[in-house]
C-alpha cells in the first residue's frame, strides 16, 4: 500500500490535450451563426467605406498618427476622453451583469478565443477526420499520411493567423494603402512587427493552446464565478432525473422504455459519455457545475441527440437557474437591480455624450493686455483669441458672428479655413460706440461650422469699457 502511494505523482497532469467529438444541435447552430457574423465584420470592415455627415472613410480606424478614433460618424480625440471612459465602464458593467445573469456564456459564445478556436477545430476536423480519426493519426508513426495531414493543418492555421494579424493592422492605417505597402515592403517596421508578434499569438492561443487559454490563463473566467449565485442561467445536468435511486444504466432490453426505467428506479442517463466527448474544456457536467465549464451549450446538444434515439424527452442537460432560497427559479435580487441601475445611467452617460460631440472644439479668450483700446474715432475695441480645432477628416470652414451686437461691430478675419485634425488659432475685434460700449457688459459669440449649422457653440464674453 505505501509502495503504491509512494509511486503517485505529487501534482496531477494538468495539460491534457483535448480531442472533442463534434456535435449537431441549436446551441452548435448558434454557436456557427455568431462565428460567420464575426468573421464577416471583423474581416469585412477595414474595406468598407462609411459616408456620413461629419467624414468619409473606414467605419473604424483608430489613427495612432493623430491620435484619434474615427467610429462611423464619430471622431473621438484625446480630449474626448471622458466618452472613452464611459464606454469602457459601460462595458465592464455590462460584462458583470452578464455574468451574473447568463454565467459563462460570454465566454461560450462571444469570445474571440472561443471564436479562433472553433475555426481552428473546424480546419482540422476538414483535413483530419472526426475526433477518433483524429486521436488515432496522433498515435501513429510519423507516415507520409501524418506529415501530409499535420503540415496542411498547420499551414492552414498559419494561414488565418496571418489573415487575423494583417486586418488588425488595417484598422489602425488606411486599409487598401497599409495592404499594399505590407507586400510590397514599404510598410512600417511596426506594422511588420505587429503583424508577426499577432500572427504567432494567434496561432499559439487558438491552434495549440486553445482550452488551456480559458482553462489556466483567463482571469474573467476565475473572477466570473464570484459574480454568480443560485438564479444565474447555467448548464445543469438534471441529476434526480439522470440518477433516480439505482444511478445510471446502458439502455439494455429490459431498460429501453422511460416509463420503465422511472417505474425501477433507474435514471435517463444512458452513461453514453457523449457530454463528455463534445465538451471543449473537458468538464463532466454530470459531477456537477465547475468553474472550468464556458456554458457553450454543446453538452446539451450532445445530450438532446442521445434523448431523442432513445425516445426520452429532452432536457436532461439543459440552460437552467437554480433553485433560490425562496424556491424561486427567475430572479430580480438587488445585485441584479444595482447592476441594472447603473448600466442604465452609464448608457444614457455615453449616449448623452456621443450625440453632444460637436465636429469641432473651440475656446474663445479675451486678449488680456489690453483689456480695451480706444480708437482714433473714439470707438472701444476689445480684443479676443479663438482657438478651434477642427475634429473632423475634412478641411472645414468655420464662421463667426455676433449676437445682441450689430453684425459690423466684429472686426477681423471672421472666417477662418482649417485642415482635418489641426488646430488653428485667430484674433478678432468687436468694435463699439463709446455709449453702446458702456451699456454692453456681456454678449454672445456664435461659431458655426459651414454647410452643418447644426453644429455650433455659443460663448458668453465679457465686454470691457474702462479705461
Ligand atoms: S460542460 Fe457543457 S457547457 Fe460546459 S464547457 Fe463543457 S460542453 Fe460546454
Ligand atoms: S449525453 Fe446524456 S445520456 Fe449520455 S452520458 Fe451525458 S448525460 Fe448521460
Amino acid at each position: 500500500m505505501q509502495a503504491a502511494e509512494a509511486k503517485q505523482p505529487l501534482f496531477a497532469k494538468k495539460v491534457i490535450p483535448i480531442t472533442p467529438y463534434n456535435v449537431k444541435g441549436r446551441y452548435r447552430n448558434i454557436k456557427s451563426l455568431i462565428l460567420v457574423v464575426a468573421y464577416a465584420v471583423y474581416f469585412s470592415l477595414p474595406w468598407l467605406t462609411w459616408h456620413g455627415d461629419q467624414r468619409t472613410g473606414q467605419p473604424l480606424l483608430i489613427d495612432l498618427a493623430t491620435l484619434r478614433v474615427n467610429f462611423f460618424d464619430l471622431v473621438i480625440f484625446p480630449h474626448d476622453l471622458i466618452l472613452l471612459v464611459g464606454m469602457l465602464i459601460l462595458g465592464v458593467v455590462l460584462l458583470f451583469m452578464a455574468a451574473s445573469l447568463y454565467g459563462r456564456m460570454f465566454c461560450g459564445f462571444f469570445c474571440f478565443q472561443t471564436l479562433w478556436t472553433d475555426a481552428f477545430r473546424f480546419i482540422e476536423r476538414m483535413v483530419q477526420g472526426e475526433a477518433q480519426a483524429r486521436l488515432r493519426l496522433r498515435k501513429q508513426p510519423w507516415t507520409a499520411e501524418k506529415v501530409a495531414k499535420l503540415g496542411i493543418t498547420h499551414a492552414l492555421w498559419l494561414l488565418l493567423s496571418f489573415a487575423t494579424a494583417l486586418t488588425f493592422a488595417l484598422y489602425f492605417l488606411e486599409a487598401p494603402v497599409l495592404f499594399a505597402k505590407i507586400f510590397n515592403g514599404t510598410a512600417p517596421a511596426a506594422a511588420y512587427i505587429a503583424v508577426v508578434t499577432l500572427t504567432a499569438t494567434t496561432y499559439v492561443a487558438a491552434g495549440l493552446a486553445r482550452e488551456q487559454i480559458c482553462l489556466v490563463a483567463c482571469p474573467y473566467g476565475k473572477f466570473q464565478t464570484a459574480m454568480q449565485d443560485a438564479g444565474t442561467l447555467t448548464v445543469m445536468y438534471d441529476q434526480p432525473r439522470g440518477e433516480r435511486t439505482l444511478g445510471r444504466a446502458a439502455p439494455r432490453a429490459e431498460l429501453k422504455q422511460a416509463a420503465v426505467r422511472a417505474e425501477k428506479g433507474v435514471g435517463d442517463c444512458i452513461d453514453c459519455n457523449y457530454c463528455v466527448n463534445v465538451c471543449p474544456t473537458g468538464v463532466d457536467i454530470r459531477k456537477g457545475f465547475q468553474i472550468d465549464c464556458i456554458a457553450c451549450g454543446l453538452c446539451v446538444d450532445a445530450c438532446d441527440t442521445i434523448m431523442d434515439s432513445v425516445n426520452m424527452p429532452r432536457g436532461l442537460i439543459r440552460f437552467d437557474r437554480g433553485q433560490t432560497a425562496a424556491g424561486s427559479r427567475r430572479r430580480f435580487n438587488a445585485k441584479t437591480a444595482g447592476y441594472s441601475a447603473i448600466l442604465a445611467g452609464m448608457l444614457g452617460f455615453v449616449i448623452y455624450t456621443a450625440s453632444t460631440l460637436t465636429p469641432f472644439d473651440a475656446t474663445v479668450q479675451h486678449h488680456a493686455q489690453p483689456l480695451v483700446t480706444r480708437l482714433s474715432n473714439g470707438d472701444l475695441k476689445n480684443r479676443y483669441i479663438v482657438r478651434i480645432t477642427n475634429k473632423t477628416t475634412a478641411r472645414a470652414q468655420y464662421i463667426l458672428r455676433v449676437e445682441g451686437l450689430p453684425a459690423e461691430s466684429l472686426s477681423g478675419s471672421t472666417r477662418l479655413a482649417i485642415p482635418a485634425g489641426k488646430t488653428y488659432t485667430q484674433t478678432f475685434n468687436v468694435v463699439l460706440p463709446e455709449k453702446t460700449a458702456r451699456a454692453t457688459e456681456k454678449f454672445k459669440l456664435i461659431l458655426m461650422q459651414q454647410g452643418h449649422p447644426q453644429a455650433s457653440r455659443s460663448f458668453s464674453l465679457s465686454y470691457y469699457s474702462m479705461i
